[in-house]
């Protein structure tokens, strides 16, 4: 199932399954590494599915950019949308 997880760095990620990757047009590949996951990561600010590996790789290396956070934030509040994601799953991840 969908769910927004907490991102040290800031970044809005909600992490879905395979086949909650439909939703968005997504097959369950992976964005950066092209192979198939069962679970992997929407990291909204790149309009991305990651896989587990690729997402972490990301977050080890990734900076955290103010200037982007009006992109983010709509991509976000897109993403929410199509998982069936309320506010009340906002105030889980936090
Ligand atoms: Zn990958």
């Amino acid at each position: 199932m969908a769910k927004i997880i907490k991102n040290e760095k800031g970044f809005k990620v909600i992490s879905c399954s395979m086949s909650e990757t439909t939703k968005f047009c997504g097959m369950g590949i992976c964005d950066s590494c092209s192979k198939a996951a069962f679970n992997g990561y929407v990291v909204c600010v790149l309009n991305r599915w990651y896989c587990e590996k690729c997402y972490q790789e990301w977050n080890k290396e990734a900076t955290y950019y103010p200037e982007d956070v009006n992109y983010e934030l709509s991509k976000f509040n897109q993403f929410k949308k199509v998982l069936n994601l309320t506010e009340a799953d906002n105030e889980k991840a936090n």
